[in-house]
């Protein structure tokens, strides 16, 4: 399907894609800004992405796609939304970033506080990265200890002690955390399995007192999607309670996309701080990270945690944000999920259909067709699905117009401009992408 690149536009040039690729190959490492747009995992050239609206995304050739990366999860009203962009407009006409407090900063604060209530104060930062980054100095900060436990193949972001067998990226491209770690910063981090509620006492038996605290995707994201086992949150809260650690929940990709009020409100567990990005700042660089007000009162410049940001809290990413949370209501996360479930019961049926042995995990809005006889429970069990049948069904899926993530163990984020007609797109493809 080949659509104008815009209307009244000259006709695309056959074959720009090529030559633009061709040019990032030679500036950038691997023609990319970030390892898996590159499309390693799935031996297909890497589009170049020029345009989106609602559940459609445009390449430099004028191709029309059917988008389920969604941005990698900020996209969840569907691309270019017209409140979201008229909202940026209006903020850019009064200047970019100020360096200084904004009112629009303010009214987003707001509005995440009053969605999330175990944020009592929060800081904005200009990315996931650098908000998980600085929760865990904070935990650090207010426990004394170094330790810090994390969960293989969650993802917090490329910062050193977080950079130890992260999901996504890092598990796509097979790097064991990633060179340039020092090993002295990795030790002070514990890797454990997720959904292992033994494995979590046995490690506060053996650290008591020594761990700063524990970071969690409270559903796995970066190694396609695993939902936590019930209780298992739980026993996360009470063994942290217990030990005097920080429990942070890490809702980069949770956040307001599983529910208005993320992971947290879904399952009833109340962490201590929680880490936030994409969805918050509407598609514009973001991040933020919150939670109890004495925890925040240690950060600079009221205590001794520093931690700063030229660009942070950015007005077009506040404006951009505000837009966005003001149009999720509790019903259209409802109908977006029903949404989800239906499509996770298509492309079982398409599977089972062609004979093929999949696994659809799904929760909310986020989606994993994994490539083994059943939906893992943790990184280590997602990692033996069968990566090169996932780059084949990726393949025969994008020659039907339709982009998946490029990766086995990246998850499908659905929008609200994924309507009956796109699902009935996804599923017909899938039904010829399972054959083939
Ligand atoms: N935490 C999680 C759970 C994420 O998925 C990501 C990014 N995918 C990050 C943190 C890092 O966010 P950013 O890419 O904005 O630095």
């Amino acid at each position: 399907m080949t659509t104008p690149v815009r209307d009244g536009a000259a006709p695309p040039i056959a074959d720009r894609q090529a030559a633009l690729r061709a040019r990032a190959a030679a500036l950038f490492p691997g023609g990319v800004s970030s390892p898996v747009r590159a499309f390693r995992a799935v031996g297909r050239a890497p589009v170049v992405l020029e345009r989106g609206a609602g559940a459609y995304v445009w390449d430099a050739d004028g191709r029309r796609l059917l988008d389920l990366v969604g941005a990698w999860g900020p996209a969840i009203l569907g691309h270019g939304d017209p409140a979201v962009v008229e909202a940026v407009r209006e903020a850019a006409l009064s200047g970019f970033a100020l360096g200084a407090t904004h009112p629009l900063e303010i009214e987003l604060g707001e509005r995440i506080l009053a969605a999330m209530p175990s944020l009592e104060r929060l800081r904005f930062t200009s990315s996931g990265t650098e908000a998980a980054m600085s929760a865990v100095r904070l935990a650090r900060a207010a426990t004394g200890r170094d330790l810090v436990v994390k969960f293989a193949g969650a993802y917090h972001g490329h910062s050193d002690g977080l950079l130890v067998e992260a999901g996504s990226g890092v598990a796509t491209l097979a790097i064991p955390g990633s060179a340039g770690v020092p090993a002295d910063v990795a030790s002070l981090t514990i890797v454990l399995p997720f959904n292992d509620p033994t494995a979590l006492t046995l490690a506060f038996a053996e650290h008591a007192g020594r761990i700063a605290g524990v970071i969690v995707e409270p559903v796995v994201a970066n190694v396609g999607v695993i939902p936590p086992e019930p209780g298992f949150l739980e026993a996360l809260r009470e063994v942290t309670r217990a030990d005097g650690a920080i429990l942070i929940f890490d809702e980069v990709i949770t956040g307001f996309r599983v529910g208005p009020g993320g992971a947290q409100a879904r399952y009833g567990v109340r962490p201590d701080l929680t880490v936030l990005g994409k969805i918050i700042g509407g598609g514009m660089p973001i991040g933020a990270y919150g939670g109890r007000s004495d925890l925040m009162g240690l950060v600079a410049p009221e205590g001794p945690v520093y931690q700063a940001g030229t660009l942070s809290g950015h007005p077009l990413s506040m404006a951009a944000g505000i837009a966005t949370l003001d149009r999720l209501t509790p019903e259209r996360y409802l109908d977006l999920e029903s949404v989800a479930a239906d499509l996770a019961e298509r492309l079982a049926a398409a599977a089972a259909a062609a004979d093929r042995t999949v696994a659809v995990s799904h929760v909310g809005s986020l989606l994993t067709v994994f490539f083994r006889s059943a939906a893992p429970i943790d990184a280590a069990e997602a990692l033996t699905a069968d990566r090169s049948a996932y780059a084949r069904f990726f393949g025969a899926m994008l020659d039907h117009d339709v982009l998946l993530p490029p990766s086995q163990f990246e998850a499908w984020f659905l929008s609200f401009a994924h309507g009956p007609a796109e699902i009935e797109t996804i599923a017909a493809a899938a039904v010829a992408a399972f054959r083939a």
